[in-house]
Parts: structure tokens; C-alpha cells; sequence
């Protein structure tokens, strides 16, 4: 009985599990993820072209079109990125690691350059390229310091660690040649002229891409006619020097040959103006004259002694040494307006300039250290000449300063020209008193009187700022 108990168990069992194996199938079935996908971790190169969809290996009872994702992954910077797979009610997260595992790319090219030059990797590369940050440096950095061939690594590593390394050549040679100077042809000038000696030369060298040019013009005379020479020199890196003369024929001007005065008034038109020019008249003298923009009233003045001869020059429109110097800007903006002012009255542009206290004068570098240094040469650049004064009336000492006093500092100078420093302010009543002692004195002595240009004799002072 009991094993015929037990068989019928056994048999029941048996019966049981036929019957539910497929129930519990069609269970699991029905409880399947529809959603098979490749991989759970993706590896992604940096900067490469990634598709979601290609992850996809099938959906079950669906197709991959009807999946949508979320999350995004930016190829242009490495890291973890997630991304999750939709359908129906399913969903599937995957990582997508974004890495640099390709090495840089690199070519590099050969070198040749002096002993002195610094070597940097820069020489060598002809192009560097990686989808991350790259760095170029030397796998064996050395000296180089010896006059032959040596083989030089150059390695790219980019940000992941990859690394490329490229071979080359740097050849360092003993540079025993100087630079070659050009431009320094034979030159013309008119005596009492000037010219940029530096303009159109220029300086090469075959290794040194920035070799020094120097030039000294000091032992230029251009006042003396004649054969004089300015000096070049150039030196590469490697000290090697250059030396060009180039040789300047200083021509004759007539004029400069005269004994000639130049009587100059600076700072008007003023309340004298009419007695200077009435004087000037007497003695048919032609004379300069420096004006401001301060003293519009007697602008006629201005317009009188630029009809009776005279030479107008510009001054300043301010005379405010602190507007006037407070930058190259302001002084040429200060130019400009007094120099249309003076066109506005004569019809004819100015090109004859005194600078307030002379090109000498100190006062300048409290407003703009170096300031007269600059403006003397550009001034000339730009088509001016400027005019100091070689014999200074002393007229500006003081107010009323005795004529006779005037007349003496007036007729001190000794030169073949003489370009004599006065003013003409409503306060200079001395100075009209001296005026035609000084003319006479001239007179006795041989000397003609000139109204200036910008070919006439033009003593510059030393510039002391
Ligand atoms: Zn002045």
C-alpha cells in the first residue's frame, strides 16, 4: 500500500510539473525586458561621431526606430557620460565613457640656425595635432651648444597621456658674418638742410632676424658745404659687426653764404606790433614773427607784416606750457590750431616753428619726460623746420628791460648768421626802442636782414628733454 501511495505522488507530481514548466515560461515571458542592447559601457573616442541607436542589438516585439534616449554625451571633453534607452514603459541606462586613446599627431622638420640662438621646440614643429590639449616638448632636452649636428626627439603628449615622438636634426653653425646693410647710397643736401638719415635703410642678417642698426650723424655737417659722412653699424646676435660710411655732399646755398640777420619776435601780435612793423618798414627789414592765439584783437597785425614781407611763424595758439606739453597729441593739436588760424589770415600755410622756450627748454619734461626729443625729429618728419635762436636779446628777463641793455646782448653774436631771439608783447616797449640800433649796427657790419623759410639757416639747440 504504501509504495502504491507513493508512486501515485510521484506520478501526481510528475503531472504537475508537465503541466506548469509552460505556464511558468509564458510567466517569464511575459515579464522579458523587450529592450537587448550591445553594451552596458561603451568606450568612445574623443571627438568621434557617436549613434545611440547603433547600441541597439534588437527589440522584441518592436523595432529600434521606436526607442528614444535621454541624457546627452559631449565628444569634445572626456568623461562618464549616461544615457538611457526608452521604450514602451522599458527602460536601459548605459555609460558612455568618452576617452583619448589615440596619440597625437605630429610632424616636425630639420633646424639650422647660429650659436646663438635660443633652441625652443617651436623650431622644430611643423604641425601638431590631437582631439585634446597637446604639448610639445624635447624627450632629451640639451645645450646644442657646439657648431655641428645633433639629433633632436621631439614628443607630443596629449591630455590622456598619449604620446607621439618624432626624430630630427638641428644643426647649429658658427655665424661669422655680419649683417648686411642697405639704403646708404650717396646723398645730396642743400647746405642748412635737413634729412632722416634712417629713412629707407634697413637691416638684414642670414641667421639673426633682428640685428641692431646704429647710425651717427655727428660728424654730418650739414651747414659747411662739402663731402662729409654718416656712419652705420650693424651687429647680428652672434657679435658680428657691420660698418657702411655713407658719404653726404653737402651743396652750397646761397644764402647761407650772406652775412645775414635774422630778427625774430615771438610771442605776438601785441599793442607793438604796428611800431616793430613801422620801424622794420623804415629800414626796409624783413623780419619773423612767432605768433600766439592769444591776442585775437590784433589779429590785423598779423595780416600787415605777412603783407609787408615777413615771415610768419607759428609759436603756439596757447603759450600754456602745461596744455602745450602735456603730450606729442596735445602739442600737435596746439600746432594745428594756431597754424590754420595763421592760414586763416594770410591765405598760406606756415611750416616755421619756434616751440614755446625753445626746443631746449626743461620745463616741458615736467608735463612729458622726453617729449622735445621726439617733436624736434617729427616735426621735420613731417615737412616743419623749427628755428632756436643763436643770440638771445635778454628781452625776456624782465618787463622793460633797459634798451640799451638789449641792444648790447642784441649785437653780441660773431656768426655768419645770426638769428636773434626778442619779443613783441604790450609790455616790450624797451625792445621797439632797441630795435633800430640793432639794425644799424647789423647794417654797419655787412649784414643783410632776411625774413625766414624753411630752407634758411636754422640753429637748433641741444635737447635737454
Ligand atoms: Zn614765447
Amino acid at each position: 500500500m504504501k509504495r502504491l501511495r507513493r508512486r501515485r505522488r510521484l506520478l501526481i507530481a510528475a503531472m504537475l510539473a508537465v503541466l506548469l514548466l509552460p505556464a511558468g515560461g509564458i510567466l517569464l515571458f511575459l515579464n522579458m525586458h523587450p529592450l537587448f542592447l550591445k553594451q552596458d559601457v561603451i568606450e568612445q573616442e574623443l571627438q568621434g561621431s557617436f549613434d545611440p541607436a547603433e547600441n541597439i542589438r534588437y527589440v522584441f516585439g518592436g523595432n529600434p526606430e521606436q526607442v528614444r534616449t535621454e541624457g546627452d554625451v559631449d565628444l569634445s571633453k572626456p568623461g562618464d557620460y549616461t544615457i538611457k534607452y526608452l521604450y514602451k514603459h522599458y527602460s536601459r541606462k548605459v555609460t558612455v565613457q568618452v576617452r583619448d586613446t589615440v596619440p597625437p599627431e605630429l610632424e616636425v622638420h630639420p633646424y639650422t640656425t647660429d650659436l646663438a640662438e635660443e633652441i625652443t621646440v617651436d623650431k622644430f614643429v611643423e604641425k601638431v595635432s590631437d582631439a585634446s590639449e597637446v604639448s610639445v616638448d624635447f624627450q632629451d632636452p640639451e645645450e646644442w651648444n657646439e657648431a655641428k649636428e645633433y639629433k633632436v626627439c621631439i614628443k607630443a603628449i596629449d591630455s590622456e597621456g598619449n604620446k607621439t615622438v618624432k626624430e630630427t636634426t638641428l644643426t647649429r653653425i658658427k655665424d661669422e658674418t655680419g649683417p648686411v646693410i642697405s639704403g646708404t647710397d650717396e646723398i645730396e643736401v642743400l647746405q642748412g638742410g635737413w634729412v632722416d638719415f634712417l629713412a629707407g635703410v634697413t637691416v638684414s642678417d642670414d641667421m639673426d632676424p633682428n640685428p641692431s642698426l646704429d647710425m651717427d650723424d655727428t660728424k654730418a655737417d650739414l651747414n659747411t658745404p662739402g663731402v662729409c659722412y654718416v656712419v652705420y653699424t650693424a651687429k647680428d646676435r652672434s657679435g658680428n659687426v657691420t660698418e657702411v660710411e655713407r658719404k653726404v655732399t653737402v651743396k652750397e646755398n646761397e644764402e647761407m653764404n650772406e652775412k645775414t640777420v635774422y630778427l625774430t619776435f615771438d610771442d605776438g601780435p601785441s599793442l607793438n606790433t604796428g611800431k616793430i612793423l613801422d620801424i622794420l618798414r623804415e629800414y626796409n627789414v624783413r623780419a619773423t614773427f612767432f605768433v600766439t592765439g592769444n591776442n585775437r584783437e590784433h589779429d590785423d597785425m598779423i595780416k600787415r607784416a605777412y603783407d609787408e614781407g615777413h615771415s610768419i611763424g607759428l609759436h603756439t595758439y596757447t603759450h600754456d606750457y602745461s596744455e602745450v606739453y602735456a603730450s606729442k597729441e596735445a602739442y600737435f593739436s596746439d600746432l594745428q590750431k594756431i597754424s590754420d588760424l595763421v592760414e586763416s589770415i594770410t591765405g598760406e600755410k606756415s611750416r616755421l616753428i619756434r616751440f614755446p622756450g625753445g626746443s631746449s627748454n626743461t620745463v616741458s619734461a615736467k608735463y612729458t619726460p622726453g617729449i622735445m626729443t621726439e617733436l624736434t625729429r617729427e616735426v621735420l618728419e613731417k615737412g616743419y623746420q623749427y628755428f632756436d635762436w643763436n643770440c638771445d636779446s635778454t628781452d625776456a628777463e624782465g618787463n622793460n628791460v633797459p634798451a640799451e641793455k638789449i641792444v648790447k646782448n642784441a649785437v653780441s653774436a660773431d656768426s655768419k648768421h645770426i638769428n636773434i631771439l626778442m619779443h613783441d608783447t604790450d609790455a616790450k616797449n624797451t625792445t621797439v626802442e632797441a630795435l633800430p640800433k640793432i639794425i644799424e649796427y647789423y647794417r654797419e657790419q655787412g649784414y643783410s636782414f632776411k625774413a625766414l623759410t624753411t630752407e634758411s639757416f636754422a640753429p637748433h639747440h641741444h635737447v635737454n628733454n
